[in-house]
């Protein structure tokens, strides 16, 4: 029977950053799909700042800067009456990875180039069929006959998971709406690419966002989104009936004269808002759509996933190789289910606000909340809110009380100097590795006391401040302070305890 120390169940986004996660810690892993091959459509248009942050750290940002649109800016008509304008610009929160319009396609491509460098292939056609979980490890039989003995399986196989099921979680939650159409077309018409237009009409709402094409030579590629419920009973139209209410739809609700060159993807979506009620079930782990399914608006389902993957990742390989007990693996759950729960609630309140139909619906989103929406406050919260820059596990079983950063806060992208006296990034530094950012007189014994525990995987830095900052793989502070005996037991109690009280 052949062996893995990780089984990963799915190449989607989460699947591939978490299987460059490990590999880039050392941890041999597996990835199987049961698609024939990669997805050549895609369903994210959009990475917020943090997706780009999580990219640059596992080294798979590739040319994606260069290749995608910077077209972050919203604008919502009522008619042809622009009613707001909301700016998904610049965060501003020192971060070197910028946001981008880039499809799911593309940023998956990047992945899997950053996974065969690091020594990984996706086995496709390769679908997990069952688990047979004992103290030791796991017994997988996929959907090709092979039988695999594997100490972990991470389930990143999407809203459908098997592997939640075969775990036997829940994953309880609600239908939001009815359909939407979806479709990317290559449009003649007059609409401004530097941003998203938004038009709120009585029999819905349409949204175009410019696609970057690079290869075809042509800016006309345009994502839509038009909500259709139809006659609310599940009927799914066919491709041809999708292009038909497109070519009704788009006139008639944003008020252009529009031509459809050609069509390149035409599906169609409902919208749930569901979560997994556990993350775990002994040696199996859940991670991105697997665990959290969303609402598309907002950007915030393979963003979240790629943020599961990374923050599992450094644990697992811990663990893995013997430097840390399992325990640490419950601060998993413990950091990123309250955030999914975070997350689910804006985008399922977003998409309330879309779809709403009654009057006082329609008078508060279209009176009211657009007026708010276009307060530079109101917008700045919503940048920063949307692009998970914010995310702190403070309040987690690793987080602490201080100063900011606190301990489990983001430690922005900060200049440092490396051991050679090169100059670098502090997010550059981390990724496959923790970074120990030494104050102006930090001595050698900090140093030390840090290879003790966590081996090799330490960049030594060096910043202008007052104190030393251990900072995990994912960039969130660790410890702060001068005195070796406390980053030890900090070390110790985090790593065999999986919780720290400070
Ligand atoms: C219309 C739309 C627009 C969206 N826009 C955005 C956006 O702009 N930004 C954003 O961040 N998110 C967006 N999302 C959400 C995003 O697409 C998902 O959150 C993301 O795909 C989740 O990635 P994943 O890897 O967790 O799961 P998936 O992408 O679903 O990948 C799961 C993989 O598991 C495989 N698999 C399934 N079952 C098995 C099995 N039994 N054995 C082996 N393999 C299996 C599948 O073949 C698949 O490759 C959007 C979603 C939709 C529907």
């Amino acid at each position: 029977m052949d062996s893995t120390q990780v089984l990963v169940v799915g190449a989607g986004p989460t699947g591939l950053a978490l299987a460059c996660g490990l590999l880039l810690h050392g941890v041999p892993v597996r990835v199987v799909d049961r698609a024939p091959g990669p997805a050549t459509t895609s369903r994210a248009n959009f990475l917020h700042a943090r997706g780009s942050e999580v990219l640059d750290r596992l080294g798979a940002l590739g040319a994606l800067p260069e290749e995608s649109l910077r077209a972050t800016q919203v604008t919502t008509y009522l008619g042809d009456r622009p009613i707001m304008k909301l700016k998904f610009g610049d965060p501003g929160h020192q971060t070197a990875a910028p946001p981008m319009v880039v499809s799911q396609a593309k940023v998956e491509a990047a992945l899997r180039d950053r996974l065969a460098q690091l020594g990984g292939v996706p086995e496709w056609k390769t679908a997990l069929v069952d688990v047979d979980q004992d103290a030791d490890g796991i017994t997988v039989s996929l959907s090709d006959g092979q039988v695999v003995r594997a100490g972990w399986v991470i389930g990143c196989d999407g809203t459908g998971s098997t592997t939640r099921k075969l775990a036997g979680i829940g994953f309880p939650g609600v239908k939001l709406s009815e359909r939407f159409l979806l479709a990317d077309l290559r449009l003649d018409w007059d609409l401004d690419r530097t941003g998203t237009s938004g038009w709120i009409h009585p029999s819905g709402m349409l949204g175009a966002m410019p696609m970057p094409a690079p290869a075809s030579g042509r800016d006309d590629l345009w994502r839509l989104i038009a909500y259709d419920p139809g006659r609310g009973n599940g009927d799914k139209p066919s491709e041809q009936e999708i292009l038909d209410r497109f070519r009704q739809i788009l006139p008639e609700r944003s008020g252009k004269q529009v031509h459809i060159c050609e069509a390149e993807w035409l599906s169609l979506f409902t919208i749930h808002r569901r979560l997994a009620d556990r993350y775990r079930h002994g040696r199996i782990f859940l991670a991105g759509d697997a665990a959290h399914a969303h609402a598309p608006f907002g950007g915030q389902g393979m963003l979240t996933g790629v943020g599961d993957a990374e923050n599992l990742a450094w644990k697992l390989a811990l663990v893995v190789q013997g430097k840390a007990d399992a325990a640490l693996l419950n601060s998993y759950e413990a950091e990123r289910r309250p955030l999914a729960t975070d997350v689910l609630r804006g985008t399922a309140n977003v998409t309330k606000v879309n779809i709403a139909s009654s009057p006082i619906g329609r008078f508060l989103r279209d009176r009211m909340i657009v007026r708010l929406f276009n307060l530079p406050s109101i917008q700045r919260w919503a940048t920063y809110t949307t692009s998970q820059l914010w995310v702190s596990y403070r309040k987690g079983p690793l987080g602490g009380r201080g100063a900011k950063p606190r301990p489990g806060d983001r430690v922005p992208d900060l200049a440092v100097v490396c051991a050679d006296g090169s100059a670098s990034r502090l997010h550059a530094e981390l990724g496959g590795r923790w970074a120990l950012l030494m104050a102006r007189a930090a001595g050698d014994d900090l140093q030390t006391a840090v290879r003790q525990r966590l081996g090799d995987h330490v960049g030594m830095l060096r910043h202008d401040d007052e104190q030393t900052m251990l900072v995990r793989p994912d960039a969130h502070l660790a410890w702060r302070g001068s005195d070796v005996a406390s980053l030890d037991r900090w070390l110790k109690t985090a790593l065999q305890r999986g919780q720290v009280s400070q």
